[in-house]
């Protein structure tokens, strides 16, 4: 078992370090909000980001954004100084590539991943989130015990920033497939068809997905998604258009048209600006209901 230090206490990071622990780890952790520490009980309470990576074998960060974690690892008394010669180092925020691969670059020759996760706070507390991960063999043969202790799938894609790349990917398709399923509930209530109808169909049907299966946008068919208690996240609205965000730069930068991507971050960018933001991501339903899509 090995001693880690665990950066980023949040709706993913809390139970995430929960689970090194239940698994035996000795973990030392850190988040800014005073009071994240209390949701992971055996933790030992590190000062700061810095204390948490100093001495341990694995350093661990869930941060929200690319500039959290740039500061965490790079700022004055960061992480980066702080961690051993020897550490594995192992981002799991969703952050875009370049960030990602300048992190791992210096890391001064240490092991670094990139590895977020998809499979939401449900995953998280499960220990069933699929990890993508970037960086060498050698890291990622490392690192793979311990992210068995946190999810169920872990896949190497390849080099530095691979992970983060899959990562964009995979939210893309999510944001795109969670809106159409909103329409389409929306849809059903003006034809006169049940919430749970359509679930039964479209769950058994080839309309089956995660976000109609997992984080079902009305309340009913399935009893833990955000819907039924009030779109409490879950997964925030602005971190899914933060998301978006981050694969339409990327579609950019390698000139690939994504127009369905685009329009999702369209969408959730009404979603923030009409107060949205701190929705679960299945809470634009409201907004299509009203017809302000
Ligand atoms: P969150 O906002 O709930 O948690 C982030 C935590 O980081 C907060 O507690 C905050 O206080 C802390 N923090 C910020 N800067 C810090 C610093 N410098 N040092 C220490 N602590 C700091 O976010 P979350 O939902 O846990 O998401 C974390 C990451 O995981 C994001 O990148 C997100 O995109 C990704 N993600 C989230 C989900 C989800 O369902 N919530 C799913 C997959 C991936």
């Amino acid at each position: 078992m090995a001693r880690i230090g665990f950066v980023g206490l949040g709706n993913m990071g809390a139970p995430m370090a929960r689970n090194l622990i239940k698994a035996g780890h000795e973990v030392s952790a850190f988040d800014l909000a005073p009071g994240a520490i209390d949701g992971v009980p055996g933790a030992r309470r590190a000062a700061s980001a810095a204390d948490a990576a100093q001495g341990a074998e694995v350093v661990v960060t869930m941060l929200p954004a690319s500039q959290h974690v740039r500061d965490a690892w790079l700022g004055a008394g960061g992480m980066m100084a702080a961690a051993g010669p020897g550490a594995l180092l192992i981002d799991c925020s969703t952050i875009d590539v370049t960030a990602a691969r300048d992190v791992a670059a210096a890391s001064g020759g240490r092991d670094f991943l990139d590895a977020p996760v998809s499979g939401g706070v449900m995953g998280a507390e499960a220990g069933t989130l699929t990890f993508m991960v970037g960086g060498s063999d050698a890291a990622f043969a490392r690192a793979k015990p311990v992210l068995e202790a946190m999810g169920r799938t872990i896949v190497h894609c390849g080099g530095p920033g691979a992970g983060q790349a899959a990562k964009l990917c995979n939210n893309m398709m999510l944001a795109a497939t969670m809106a159409v399923t909103c329409e389409a509930f929306v849809l059903a209530e003006k034809l006169g068809l049940s919430h749970q109808a359509l679930f039964d169909v479209t769950s058994k049907s080839s309309a089956q997905s995660w976000a109609l299966t997992t984080y079902c946008p009305v309340p009913g068919p399935v009893p833990g998604s955000p819907a039924n208690r009030d779109y409490k996240p879950g997964f925030s609205a602005a971190l899914m258009t933060k998301d978006l965000g981050l694969a339409q730069q990327s579609a950019k930068d390698a000139g690939v048209a994504t127009p369905f991507g685009a329009h999702a971050l369209d969408l959730y960018r009404r979603f923030l600006e009409a107060g949205g933001g701190t929705k679960d991501f299945s809470g634009v339903i409201e907004m299509i209901r009203e017809g302000k899509a």
